[in-house]
């Protein structure tokens, strides 16, 4: 199914959807339009996908992540600024949520770009770590720094190697790891 193009960022096509047959048969083929459609589980998740796919609207996970991410920094704050990794670092061990969160946007990928690290767990899923970039103060606008989603290997060549920081938000991050231009987006 296309949109009209207009107001779309891109159209998409729904055919792949799970359900989406099933839904086609419940509208009778789309002969009678959308009518009642809020009966068929597969308009539960229309709505989101559309509002995601068509114009480029956070998902609630996605806003869910950056609400949580904001709500660390401030709460960071008010503490010292040598306190505030200790601090940190008991928060992510002790919920574990904010992590799953990270990688689960991230799609288990490492974020660090053309990067096509893949070790596969038992689970079928990419192993892949969270990193923390520590705050920049001249200009970062983020207290806690970034937290990332990379591959070991870039873990390590990020604590290890030549970083220089261009710009650091709550929700992005580029710069230069050891001669190479990088920028990381939480959420593209
Ligand atoms: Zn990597």
């Amino acid at each position: 199914m296309y949109g009209t193009g207009q107001d779309l960022k891109k159209p998409v096509l729904l055919n792949n959807l799970p359900e989406f047959e099933s839904f086609k048969k419940f509208c009778g083929n789309f002969g009678i339009g959308f009518q009642k459609i809020d009966n068929h589980p597969f308009s539960e998740m229309l709505v989101p996908y559309i509002l995601e796919n068509c114009f480029g609207m956070k998902t609630n996970k996605e806003m869910e992540l950056i609400s949580r991410l904001q709500q660390l920094n401030s709460k960071m704050k008010l503490s010292r600024p040598e306190r505030r990794l200790i601090k940190l670092n008991a928060i992510l061990r002790k919920d574990a949520s904010i992590v799953n969160l990270l990688k689960e946007i991230a799609q288990y990928k490492c974020q660090f770009p053309d990067c096509n690290s893949i070790i596969l767990t038992e689970s079928g899923t990419n192993y892949v770590e969270v990193a923390h970039v520590k705050p920049i103060f001249k200009g970062g606008q983020s207290i806690i720094g970034n937290l990332i989603v990379l591959c070991p290997n870039h873990h390590k060549e990020f604590d290890l190697g030549k970083l220089s920081i261009s710009e650091q938000r709550i929700e992005m991050l580029s710069g230069n790891l050891n001669g190479k231009n990088f920028t990381i987006k939480l959420i593209n």
